[in-house]
């Protein structure tokens, strides 16, 4: 069985630990920082095998050299960061399939946060690293693409299996919720899902991994192509890029 464990980091970021009881292998993705990886994996004597970077932003790569170090692992990142990712051993490109013990993992380049985005599914468990691309309720700010870029790399999300457990890297699920309940604040799913973030944030709890199926129903950035959201929008058989571009510029001043 694959565990994931959040480790918070910095102000509101998550790095995950992935321990798979069976290969024994453990990895990390975006560690932002190493100490928090360091004292859980000593609390629990955990050796470290490979560091999974899903972008090159500092809150995401920061603990890199030091865990490398400290225990060897390997650095696992997108072809194209190569120049940008510390430490990076392991490159790879759009699509393919990395094992990590026993499991498959592929590879989908998702630019628009950065041109080198990339998420991390894990086929047979269905567990996606989707970084600062998709995030609970939510998407990342478009820094290096553009909104048709980002839009693709979310439809490219959109695909995967429902069930698919999203693991993100901010815990951003609250504010975003805010935001999804001023545009759209009779969608009853992402009342029922509001609900559900404010219980887990009360009590301190993260509220990831959220589900692609929630994120379908919830989430306004995935909604961008549905009629009702551009009806809400005063969008009426506008193009779905430019809808998505209105709703992510309203967030970007929320
Ligand atoms: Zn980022
Ligand atoms: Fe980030």
């Amino acid at each position: 069985i694959m565990h994931v464990i959040p480790i918070s980091c910095l102000t509101d970021n998550y790095a995950y630990i992935i321990n798979d009881d069976v290969s024994k292998k453990v990895g990390v993705v975006d560690p932002s920082e190493a100490s928090p990886i360091i004292s859980y994996l000593k609390k629990q004597n955990l050796k470290l095998d490979y560091i999974l970077n899903t972008h090159h932003h500092y809150d995401h790569i920061g603990g890199n050299i030091e865990l490398k170090k400290l225990y060897n692992a390997k650095v696992i990142g997108f072809v194209g960061d190569k120049h940008r990712i510390p430490g990076i051993d392991i490159t790879l490109e759009d699509n393919v399939k990395w094992i990590f013990g026993k499991s498959s993992v592929k590879i989908l380049h998702i630019p628009g946060h950065t041109l080198g985005h990339i998420c991390f599914f894990f086929e047979n468990e269905k567990i996606a690293f989707t970084g600062d691309t998709l995030f609970s309720l939510g998407c990342g700010r478009i820094f290096e693409g553009d909104h048709q870029q980002m839009l693709t790399s979310l439809n490219k999300m959109k695909k995967l299996p429902k069930n698919t457990k999203i693991y993100c890297g901010h815990e951003y699920s609250y504010k975003n919720a805010e935001f999804c309940m001023k545009y759209d604040n009779d969608n009853i799913d992402l009342k029922k899902k509001f609900e559900k973030i404010k219980q887990l944030r009360s009590n301190n709890l993260p509220t990831l991994p959220t589900t692609l199926e929630e994120e379908l129903k919830s989430n306004i950035f995935l909604r961008c192509n549905q009629n009702d959201l551009k009806v809400k929008l005063n969008m009426k058989n506008q193009e779905d890029y430019k809808v998505f571009r209105k709703v992510r510029d309203l967030k970007d001043s929320f």
